[in-house]
């Protein structure tokens, strides 16, 4: 009920009241007449006309209120357990309020709060019926149909050529470079039969894509003059994963990109390791806006048939790291296994150095989910936002909707994402529901605004509001999508901030990864002789050592092993991860 019933001289007399944002003002002000002894049909005409209209004549500070009031319910916790609070801030807020606010306290709650946004946000169906698949909802495939375009672009430029390979491999060519088939086998779905014929050869829907691209590198490669050789493809891959599944974070089909590069020498081979990483940064920091470490995995945590890996680790609020993009050097054993060599300047026949890259999109997707997101629910980078603008009409006004698709038209032609809200949801509703979609910017037009030739803009990682004259809009949103971008970098960049701490002992560590930071300490070896510490240490504080950074040099002060007390050969980072 938003409405008032006042009984005089035997009338009941009904007034339209704007709940949530009466504290402080003067009541009257903010109530409309709707009549005496309404029927209840009637009543409800008149309130919706009455709305209409005090959205019409509302003043800007009223809608700041509202958003005001929904910050205040974010104190509450989780969705449910507002719904059975009874304190006075909830009955400030009506029920269609309640229904379309999205408050769960991110940092308290991540699991609920993750689950909650993917549903509620339209991000992905989980009702498909095989476990570990879901389907991507536009919500979701804009964004992540944006992040692919980047991806591209970066690979392009530094020139790697596009490939699409088939989703079939034959179980021969899995076969032929042994640690690598005995690091998939578990994780491999199996076609058996064409139609009602069992097929002789079995074949693998593509775990990745080795053993399809290094077969043709052997026919492609012939000399050292088609090196390096930079080749990748936009593909989904399939894993039966048998620990838990997350929606984006660890599915059986997932979406990425693999990159295939075969190089003359190992330090070609390395160099290309420097620009993967660069690339992640140019990408996933300058664009996405996650921070991450870029680490050298210890030799037990390699990429099967692997001869090095370097993987880019995320950090989720709740302190746990995901592996994003990784980079690996093959292990030479898999040159030889596909024939993959080139003739030498010297004339003589070498194998390849060959490396891969995979940045798994719709993974990195949950990080970007995971960083940016607050209480309200998404915040969307600019340049892979679904939307970056969504145009509120305030009002039934011809003007103001003709006004509202000028500017729509003229936001398209300069390659912006927009649309409009003209559904018949109330004022408040719609400002709930994109804030909680993470649209960017949200302009507001009203009849007020445009008879002086402004307009209203809300940004929703500031949080704030201004009117801009309309004709200086174009220029306003150039330069605040930049702002935007700068600002939920700079926001997420404090993750890291304060959280990777210097232990010297197994009792630290403990006490750091407890606390959700990671931990950095002396280690005696990332080969096979430091394999028992870090049993230890994932056994007794469930944290793993994810790896040396890249030419971080040794510490003068954690010269000794943190668990076995040798002396240190590198410095090691250790935290849980998902
Ligand atoms: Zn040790």
């Amino acid at each position: 009920m938003t409405y008032t019933e006042i009984k005089e001289k035997g009338e009941k007399k009904y007034y339209y009241r704007v709940k949530s944002i009466r504290k402080g003002e003067k009541v009257d002000k903010q109530r409309v007449y709707l009549g005496g002894n309404l029927k209840k049909q009637e009543l409800h005409e008149k309130e919706h006309e009455a709305d209409k209209k005090l959205l019409n004549i509302q003043e800007k500070k009223i809608e700041i209120k509202e958003i005001e009031a929904s910050k205040n319910l974010g104190s509450l916790g989780s969705n449910k357990k507002s719904e059975n609070n009874t304190g006075s801030s909830i009955k400030k807020l009506d029920i269609s309020d309640k229904k379309i606010t999205f408050n769960i306290d991110k940092n308290k709650d991540f699991s609920d709060w993750y689950t909650e946004i993917i549903q509620k946000a339209e991000l992905a169906d989980l009702r498909y019926n095989i476990k570990g698949f879901l389907v991507f909802q536009p919500w979701s495939v804009l964004s992540m149909e944006k992040m692919f375009k980047h991806m591209e672009e970066a690979l392009q430029k530094k020139g790697h050529k596009p490939y699409w390979f088939p989703t079939l491999i034959p179980e021969s060519n899995l076969k032929k470079e042994s640690s690598h088939i005995k690091g998939f086998t578990p994780s491999v779905f199996w076609v058996t039969h064409g139609g009602e014929t069992k097929l002789e050869e079995k074949y693998a829907l593509r775990p990745t894509s080795e053993t399809l691209f290094y077969q043709m590198f052997s026919l492609w490669i012939r000399s050292y003059k088609d090196l390096p050789f930079k080749t990748y493809q936009r593909a989904n891959v399939f894993r039966y994963e048998t620990s838990a599944t997350r929606p984006f974070l660890r599915s059986r089909e997932f979406h990425w990109i693999e990159a295939h590069c075969a190089h003359a020498t190992q330090e070609d081979a390395m160099k290309q390791v420097h620009e993967d990483m660069e690339t992640t940064k140019e990408v996933l920091h300058d664009i996405f806006g996650l921070p991450f470490i870029f680490f050298e995995r210890p030799s037990w945590d390699k990429f099967p048939g692997a001869y090095r890996t370097f993987a880019a680790d995320v950090l989720n609020p709740g302190g746990k790291l995901v592996q994003q993009p990784s980079t690996h050097i093959i292990s030479q054993e898999f040159s030889k296994a596909f024939d993959v060599k080139f003739k030498d300047k010297d004339e003589t026949e070498k194998y390849c150095w060959i490396t891969c890259y995979g940045p798994a999109i719709s993974r990195i997707f949950a990080s970007i989910i995971a960083v940016h997101g607050d209480n309200k629910g998404l915040k969307f980078p600019w340049k892979i936002a679904p939307i970056q603008i969504i145009i509120i009409p305030i009002g039934n006004d011809e003007k103001i909707t003709q006004e509202a698709n000028k500017i729509k038209k003229q936001l398209e032609n300069n390659n912006i994402s927009v649309d409009i809200d003209n559904s018949d949801k109330r004022l408040g509703e719609k400002f709930y529901f994109w804030e909680m979609k993470g649209v960017p910017i949200r302009l507001e037009l009203g009849k007020r605004e445009l008879d002086k030739n402004e307009i209203t803009i809300y940004r929703r990682d500031t949080n704030n509001k201004e009117t801009i004259k309309i004709n200086d809009l174009f220029n306003y949103i150039e330069k605040t999508s930049i702002d935007i971008d700068k600002n939920l970098t700079k926001e997420a960049d404090k993750l890291f901030d304060n959280n990777l701490i210097d232990v010297k002992t197994k009792q630290e560590i403990k006490d750091v990864i407890e606390q959700g930071k990671i931990a950095r300490c002396g280690f005696c070896s990332v080969d096979k002789e430091g394999e028992a510490c870090a049993e230890v240490i994932e056994k007794e504080t469930g944290a793993q050592v994810r790896g040396t950074k890249l030419e971080e040099k040794l510490d003068k002060n954690l010269p000794k092993c943190a668990i076995c007390n040798k002396k240190a050969n590198h410095i090691v980072y250790v935290a849980r991860q998902y």
